[in-house]
């Protein structure tokens, strides 16, 4: 049984300093919406979020938070399930390790479980209730085209991206007939600074592999409104992702092979 209240305007955006979250922030601001915006750097989500309320003249809230442990998780939760009430949450934040399974620390590798898996669980769960009971919302999960169960040697990110697309795609068609949408946006590369920043040579990949914020925003955007709910920008990691469903394990794994060295980046 729903209440019936119009979905409000109202977006809560984690990661949404840098990258594709800005992206994301800047669109839906430009658009109307109020934001509410979650990254650990309380300084940096401040600016972003002065330079968003300058520009469009919208209400910016922000929430600085470490979403990998469980205060900062609780403190999102909390504002979830308050007053006035959210209508989208984009659950963006996310890492890669760029080290090898066995080189890695196990602290880091549950780190990155904790805000790539646990963090989107617990938020998507707290956003759902009053979704459900409003009978209108939407959740957008970002993921990854590495989540299309690519093999990458080594690696624990394709592993917690493939969680991401296909908790997602679950719990969207369990609640699509209550009226409320959840979706996993699954990028390619994409220029979001983020790989320069982490010291990643990204020299091998060529021009025509990265994809813009703007474009993979816009996509998923109109992919959210069509119902879908996995989303791939771009035609060519839709042919990727087509490949990637149906090719023979062996072959694939023989070709992620390649990435060896290369472990574990965003976006692979
Ligand atoms: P980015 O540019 O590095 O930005 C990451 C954002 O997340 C920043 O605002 C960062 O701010 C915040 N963040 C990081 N750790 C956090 C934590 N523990 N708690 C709360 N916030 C945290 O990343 P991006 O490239 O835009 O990637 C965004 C998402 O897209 C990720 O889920 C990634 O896996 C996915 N993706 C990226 C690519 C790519 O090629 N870029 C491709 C496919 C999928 P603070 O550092 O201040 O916390």
């Amino acid at each position: 049984m729903t209440d019936e209240r119009p979905a409000p305007r109202r977006a809560l955006i984690t990661g949404a300093s840098l990258g594709i979250g800005a992206a994301f922030a800047r669109r839906l601001a430009a658009d109307g919406w109020e934001l509410i915006l979650v990254a650990r750097d309380a300084g940096r989500l401040e600016a972003t979020a002065a330079e968003l309320t300058r520009r469009y003249e919208r209400r910016i809230d922000t929430i600085p938070a470490d979403l990998s442990t469980d205060d900062g998780c609780a403190a999102v939760e909390r504002r979830l399930a308050a007053e006035p009430p959210v209508g989208m949450l984009v659950n963006n934040a996310g890492i890669s390790l760029n080290t090898s399974f066995v080189r890695s620390a196990v602290e880091d590798e549950a780190r990155l479980l904790r805000l790539n898996v646990l963090a989107v669980l617990r938020l998507t769960h707290a956003a759902l209730g009053p979704m459900v009971r409003r009978g209108n919302g939407a959740v957008i999960n970002i993921s990854s085209v590495a989540g299309f169960g690519v093999p990458m040697p080594g690696s624990t990110y394709s592993a917690s991206k493939a969680w991401v697309t296909n908790f997602s795609e679950s719990i969207g068609q369990s609640v699509a007939p209550l009226g409320v949408r959840v979706m996993a946006l699954c990028p390619g590369y994409t220029r979001t600074g983020y790989h320069e920043r982490a010291g990643i040579d990204m020299s091998r990949t060529r021009a025509w592999m990265w994809l813009r914020t703007d474009d993979v925003v816009d996509e998923g955007l109109r992919d959210l409104r069509k119902g879908k709910l996995v989303s791939v920008p771009s035609w060519k990691y839709k042919l990727a992702a087509a490949g990637l469903r149906h090719l023979p394990r062996r072959l694939l794994r023989g070709a992620s092979r390649d990435t060896r060295g290369r472990i574990g980046r965003v976006g692979d």
